[in-house]
């Protein structure tokens, strides 16, 4: 446990620190991963994309701007928690000898476990009826995510969201460096989950041991058809709760299987230039991947959300064509 620390001054010098680090790493980082993706080599991943259309500008623009409506939200929510710390009113404490190097460890791993598990509940909230017609509705108008979803999300949903961070730092002893970590392995969640191509190998999601790591089709898939995949980082919940998707293995296969034949060199590679098969880009193979993980259209705008109450153990495949 801490008492004042200069590092945790909160106040309108902080926040604005707060605003410019984000701005520096959002417009950085996710910024410069989509221009990789999306725009500067958009050809070259063409087969890992997993609907087949590119998203629009306008999805674009729309997570921007709720991810800065977002940003100055969880500036406000910092700067109480930099109150919180500097009053020595939370456990968190500042030499890694105090507790030593296992502790800190363990406390990483309970943290990023105990974030999932609140994710995947705040998540069940954000769906029952109220809570999507008037918050979350805003991360869900976006039906083809881009790494700027990551942070797109209404400010009262980011409020539930940083919620977490109050009861750990309060409730646990946690080091900086826990919490960098823990912050650090959601912020990569979030770019994995909303990057909109699918890197993991053939049998990811039925591998023994990876079965239980989302992949980035799994939360395309909530984008797509809404009531599964709740989780994070992990899926354990959403299979417990039976919220995992019944077509969540067939879609996985589908996106890597097409993958795997838009990346094969074709075979009429040495025949005469007029025998030679079109550019490793048919338009067949591209539909095929919108049959796949297809957006819902532009019912999506109009949908009516369907409560968590009503998901069972078998989510609708077609759930936003059944909310139109
Ligand atoms: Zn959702
Ligand atoms: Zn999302």
């Amino acid at each position: 446990m801490i008492g004042p620390d200069p590092f945790f001054e909160p106040g309108l010098a902080a926040y604005l620190n707060y605003c410019v680090g984000f701005c520096l790493r959002y417009f950085a980082v996710l910024g410069g991963i989509y221009w990789f993706f999306h725009l500067g080599f958009r050809r070259s991943w063409l087969p890992y994309r997993i609907q087949a259309s590119a998203p629009s500008r306008g999805e674009v623009a729309h997570e921007i701007r709720w991810s800065m409506y977002s940003m100055l939200t969880t500036g406000v929510t910092t700067m109480l928690l930099y109150g919180l710390i500097r009053n020595g009113d939370t456990s968190l404490y500042l030499s890694v000898e105090d507790r030593g190097w296992p502790y800190l460890l363990l406390s990483i791993a309970l943290g990023i476990a105990g974030y999932d598990a609140w994710i995947y509940w705040q998540h069940r909230l954000m769906h029952t009826s109220w809570c999507f017609r008037h918050i979350h509705s805003v991360h869900h108008a976006v039906t083809n995510p881009t790494p700027f979803a990551a942070f797109c999300r209404h400010p009262i949903e980011a409020l539930t969201e940083h919620a977490y961070f109050f009861l750990l730092l309060v409730l646990v002893p946690v080091h900086p460096l826990a919490m960098l970590a823990i912050v650090g392995f959601f912020f990569v969640y979030g770019i994995v989950g909303h990057l909109g191509f699918e890197f993991c190998p053939q049998g990811f999601t039925r591998h023994p041991l990876f079965q239980w790591i989302n992949t980035s089709t799994h939360h395309n898939m909530h984008h797509t058809r809404e009531a599964c995949h709740f989780g994070n980082w992990f899926n354990h919940w959403d299979r417990m709760m039976g919220t995992i998707h019944p077509e969540c293995h067939e879609t996985f296969g589908a996106v890597t299987t097409r993958r795997a034949a838009m990346r094969r060199p074709p075979l009429e590679a040495a025949a005469p230039a007029p025998m030679r098969r079109a550019p490793a880009e048919p338009p067949g193979e591209a539909q095929e991947a919108g049959a796949v993980c297809a957006p819902a259209g532009a019912a999506h705008e109009a949908r009516v959300q369907r409560p968590v109450g009503s998901l069972g153990s078998q989510p609708s495949p077609r759930g936003t064509a059944a909310r139109a």
